[in-house]
């Protein structure tokens, strides 16, 4: 076996195709994506004798033969309906009848998730193409499917003999991961020009009644800025003061394109990337090892200017983003990969923007980063997606008292954990703000506090997970 010949492959496994599967690259990279996680390097060989798995439908040759559904049913993916064997709901099309038994082709289910196939089903999607509650008939909410099946794998490797030990998913003594970022959606509360310079803005877009409003607005902030400290500001700065405390460290997303610039969302940020103060406090954070990424606008993959946004914020904080977010998870809604192969494009080492509004859970069927595939042109995107298991807003939608939502918050993390996965969860920067949610930041800090003091739980940040995850965890 391949794993046994010497330390250089260590954590690698040889996978080989059966032929008769025409378009190899996809069922490539979807049984890499799922060794990665089960904990292996995938390798492609092109004999089956050498290989420790063997996806095929013919009489098993490698050590370990996955369940396949062949090459017709990897051709007729679209219309598969979610159809549930042993506990868990897969795509009607990797279904694979045995004598009698049902079972689950594992690389086609890696790829029908990951990939968003189930995204684009009968009600799942929501305007504008984030999933809502419909996800919920694929039972992502419930677990999460991808990782499921990595872990079945990796007991059936280990058990097989046919590979070397596998890497370790986390840090030494590290059994699942914590990711605290936080979104910068609203920098101010009180900011009397801002909201002067958007009555033009109002008035086109919503009529004279609330442009009128936001003039109001305007001359109220402008005697409260005087009179009190900005309690969206006061929120982030708390945050930083919290995190200290707990010797945690988070990632914020910072937007450089706002609601005044051109070709831009009235539903884009307020706020300007340059403004001194905020520059200032950036600078801070990263210097106190805090990490710092872009908040790509709402339109920005529709006029491709990742680059654009990207320069303005090297400019503004003086260093490359490495980790993008998208405002309002916005990417292309007909091709959600595309955007992340763009995003590539720019610099990114990773993207985090596969999250969702109304529910929380598994939207690829995974926790954990993964290498995205963009279907629709059959290439790979080129970075990781680190994907956002919760969302504040969702949180806050889940239940209608503070105690639920932290009932519902630890059955999250507790689901997580026991899959090994990544808990990353989006707080925006505004959250601890009491007028915010109800004051539901406040009401969730304890939570916090619990899951930083669990010696079994790496708290990280983006960047530490995606180095782990691209290098470290590789070396032995
Ligand atoms: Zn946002």
């Amino acid at each position: 076996m391949l794993a046994d010949s010497g330390s250089t492959l260590a954590f690698k496994c040889a996978f080989h195709i059966a032929p008769s599967l025409r378009d190899r690259e996809p069922v490539g990279w979807a049984i890499e994506q799922l060794l990665q996680l089960a904990g292996w390097q995938g390798l492609c060989v092109t004999s089956s004798q050498e290989a420790g798995i063997s996806y095929s439908r013919l009489a098993p040759t490698g050590a370990v033969t996955l369940p396949c559904a062949g090459a017709d049913a990897w051709a007729k993916l679209t219309g598969s309906k979610p159809v549930t064997v042993d506990g868990l709901v897969v795509p009607s099309a990797a279904v694979v009848s045995e004598g009698g038994l049902q079972r689950i082709d594992p690389v086609l289910t890696t790829y029908w998730f990951l990939t968003g196939q189930h995204e684009s089903t009968d009600g799942v999607l929501q305007k504008p193409g984030v999933p809502g509650k419909g996800i919920a008939k694929w039972g992502l909410l419930d677990r999460p499917t991808v990782d499921h099946l990595a872990e079945q794998l990796r007991q059936q490797l280990l058990a097989s003999g046919a590979v070397g030990p596998a890497s370790p998913h986390w840090p030494e003594g590290k059994s699942w991961c914590f990711c605290l970022t936080h979104d910068c959606d609203r920098l101010h509360r009180y900011r009397p020009l801002g909201y002067l310079r958007e009555v033009p803005i109002e008035w086109k877009s919503n009529g004279p009644l609330s442009a009128g409003m936001k003039l109001g607005r305007s001359a109220v902030s402008a005697i409260m800025k005087l009179k009190s400290k900005d309690p969206y500001l006061g929120s982030w700065e708390s945050w930083i003061a919290f995190e200290r405390e707990l010797g945690i460290r988070s990632a914020s997303y910072v937007a450089t394109w706002n609601r005044l610039d051109a070709n831009s969302s009235p539903s884009d940020v307020g706020y300007t990337a340059s403004r001194p103060q905020l520059r200032q406090f950036c600078e801070n954070m990263i210097e106190g090892g805090w990490e710092i990424g872009l908040h790509s606008s709402i339109n920005c993959w529709r006029y491709d200017r990742f680059d654009e946004e990207t320069d303005r914020f090297t400019k503004c904080f003086g260093l490359s983003p490495k980790g993008s977010r998208s405002h309002h998870w916005s990417l292309n809604p007909d091709a959600h990969e595309q955007t992340l192969v763009s995003v590539a494009g720019a610099g990114f080492d990773y993207d985090s923007s596969m999250g969702m509004n109304e529910v929380h859970g598994f939207r690829r069927g995974t926790s954990c980063p993964y290498h995205p595939y963009d279907p629709t042109n059959g290439i790979r995107c080129g970075l990781w997606e680190l994907p956002p298991v919760m969302m504040d807003d969702a949180l806050y939608k889940a239940g209608d008292a503070h105690e639920i939502r932290r009932k519902i918050f630890r059955d999250r993390v507790d689901t997580v954990s026991r899959y090994g996965g990544c808990m990353t969860i989006d707080w925006h920067t505004d959250m601890l703000w009491n007028g915010h949610m109800d004051g539901l930041g406040m009401a969730l800090l304890d939570e916090i506090t619990l899951i930083a003091s669990d010696a079994s739980c790496w708290v990280a940040t983006p960047r530490q997970i995606i180095d782990w995850c691209t290098d470290i965890r590789w070396r032995t």
